[in-house]
């Protein structure tokens, strides 16, 4: 049986990291969410670590 786990699709990096839920929609932001596969952001990306320190930054 497939998994029901769905994850936020923001593309904007809205939460430091993937928000899981099990209804259509992400519970924190609102937005649509999508098979948790696959994953939202690359691991591999080099700049997405840094690129969500600066957003922490700016929002404090
Ligand atoms: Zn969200």
């Amino acid at each position: 049986m497939k998994s029901d786990i769905l994850v936020c699709s923001d593309p904007d990096d809205t939460h430091e990291r993937p928000v899981y839920t099990l209804g259509g929609e992400c519970p924190e932001c609102g937005a649509r969410a999508v098979n948790s596969a696959p994953a939202p952001f690359s691991p591999t990306d080099p700049h997405g670590e840094y690129r969500r320190a600066l957003k922490r930054r700016h929002r404090q």
